[in-house]
């Protein structure tokens, strides 16, 4: 027997938890399928960890720097587990406050995978149990992955997406970032920061390059100050894996060696 609701909302990022909370606002009985972790990737994978690092490179570029401001500090080194100790924790009690806000709402929470099997008709699939919801309505929240190179396929260990990156256990020696829009940007900043030698190549002729030129401009000129290395107008056609390196060949012919190899060239749709 599948449980009845006027709305189920599948997905429960920013997109998906707001809507359905505005459903119950409204007066509508709302269900939402979730297959990972409540928040979706803002909350979990993206703008809040992303954020949680970038504010201790942030502080720590901040100590370095506090002798010009007058400031003695005897020395300022990235602890590593702290900042993503700190980055979990904030993560993980923003979720706690999300699923408190979510269930207050008397918005039901259905843990799975939904897949739409008919018109009003989804079906929940989790390891336990595979559920039934009929809807009058269905809102698709399914947000976005990262975009794959096929060439320079993701394996989660060298060859890496920003999920990744974002739960490094140890601070990698060197960094290729592919892709310099802003989500490489930040990584560089964060992983430069804190000691990694990064190189970004980005295929346009600036980094940032869905903003105005003096932005890209800007920031390449920043980049340089933080050691990091920016590679425009370039592509990278292949990569080899080697042991505990990967090689990247750019379309110059230029070869670049490092420890991991982040690809950030965009996102695409979650629609399957
Ligand atoms: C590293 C990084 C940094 C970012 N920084 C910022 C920032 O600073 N500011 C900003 O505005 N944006 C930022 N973003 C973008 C932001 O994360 C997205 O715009 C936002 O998460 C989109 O929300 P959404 O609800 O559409 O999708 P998502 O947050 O992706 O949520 C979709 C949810 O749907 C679930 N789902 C998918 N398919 C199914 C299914 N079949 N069944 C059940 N559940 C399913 C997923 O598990 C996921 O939880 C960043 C993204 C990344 C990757």
């Amino acid at each position: 027997m599948a449980e009845g609701y006027d709305v189920v909302v599948i997905g429960s990022g920013p997109g998906g938890y707001a809507a359905a909370i505005r459903c119950t606002q409204r007066g509508a009985s709302v269900a939402i399928a979730e297959k990972e972790l409540i928040g979706g990737t803002c909350l979990n994978w993206g703008c809040i960890p992303s954020k949680a690092l970038l504010s201790s490179a942030h502080t720590l570029l901040l100590a370095k720097r506090a002798a010009m401001m007058g400031v003695d500090i005897t020395s300022a080194t990235a602890n590593w587990p702290k900042i993503q100790g700190r980055k979990d924790a904030i993560v993980s009690s923003f979720r706690k406050g999300l699923t408190g806000l979510v269930e207050n709402s008397k918005v039901k929470i259905v843990w799975g995978r939904a897949i739409v099997t008919a018109p009003r008709q989804v079906k929940v699939e989790a390891d336990a149990a595979t559920m039934g919801i009929e809807a009058d309505k269905i809102i698709l929240a399914t947000g976005s992955k990262p975009i794959e190179i096929p060439s320079i396929a993701f394996d989660g260990e060298t060859v890496i997406s920003s999920k990744e990156a974002l739960e490094l256990q140890q601070i990698p020696k060197s960094m290729i970032i592919i892709g310099g829009g802003v989500i490489g940007c930040e990584l560089a900043c964060v992983y430069a920061a804190v000691g990694t030698k990064v190189t970004i190549v980005e295929a346009l002729s600036r980094l940032i390059p869905m903003e105005d030129e003096w932005v890209g401009r800007l920031i390449e000129r920043e980049f340089k100050k933080l050691g990091i290395e920016a590679v425009t107008n370039q592509k990278v056609t292949c990569a080899e894996k080697t042991k505990g390196s990967v090689k990247v060949t750019l379309e110059g012919g230029r070869t670049i060696e490092a420890e991991k190899v982040l690809v950030s060239v965009g996102r695409k749709a979650v629609c399957d």
